[in-house]
Parts: structure tokens; sequence; C-alpha cells
């Protein structure tokens, strides 16, 4: 396979993706690693409340609900599970390209998701045939 272009890959998942530009929530909000609570799905949504995680992927952030914000953060956190709920069925695959992207994940201890799905531009920068 082809290195991937990183820089190819990050221009076109914000033209194809553009939530991941989001900076209060999303990957760019949270390190890059797996949910704090689950440990299955990537980290989403910063957290601070009494659960004490930093971190979570959607599923658990709405299963957790208010519990995951402190008060004062409590409309953000709503704000932020509403965002989430409006994600493409395949964010999780999104945001770990999103991390290689940035050089945050490494390809070789990530494994890549299946390049299918998403747009030409993305696929091409993963080396798979538009
Ligand atoms: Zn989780
Ligand atoms: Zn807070």
């Amino acid at each position: 396979m082809e290195p991937i272009d990183r820089h190819a890959l990050r221009r076109a998942l914000l033209d194809s993706q553009p939530w991941l530009a989001a900076t209060d929530a999303g990957p760019r909000a949270v390190s890059a690693g797996l949910c704090d609570r689950c440990d299955e799905e990537p980290r989403l949504l910063p957290t601070c409340g009494p659960a004490a995680f930093q971190a979570l992927c959607r599923r658990c952030a709405e299963e957790v609900g208010d519990e995951g914000w402190c008060e004062g953060h409590r409309a953000q956190g709503r704000a932020a599970r509403q965002w989430a709920a409006r994600l493409p069925d395949r964010w999780a695959d999104a945001v770990v390209l999103w991390w290689v992207s940035t050089g945050e994940l490494r390809v070789d201890t990530v494994g890549l998701p299946d390049p299918e799905g998403f747009s030409p531009g993305v696929r091409v920068a993963l080396g798979a045939s538009a």
C-alpha cells in the first residue's frame, strides 16, 4: 500500500466531513484514544462532571448524561450530545482518520478503517483507488 498522504487526508476529511473542524467537541477537543468509560469507541466529547471521565464516546456520553458534566457545563454537555447525535454513522472511523491525519495516532498501531464509503479525496489520500 502507498504511504498515507496525511496533509491530503486532513484536507479531504475537512472537505467531506466539516464537523471534524469543531474545536469544542470532536477529535480536536479531546486527546486521541479510546473512550474513558467503554474503551471501545474513540473519544468524542470532553467531559468534566462528577462521573470523573475526561472524554467519552457518543454512546457513553448519552448513557452518562448530565453526570458527565459539572453543574456549570450541563447546558454545554447537552448541546454537545445533541451535536454528537447528528454525526454520520461512521463518526468513529472519521475520528480515527482525523487523528491519523494529524499524526496523533499511527496507522501501524490503530489499523486503518475501511476507506469504502469515504469521499474520493479521502480514499486517494489513504492509497485506495478513488
Ligand atoms: Zn464509550
Ligand atoms: Zn465543567
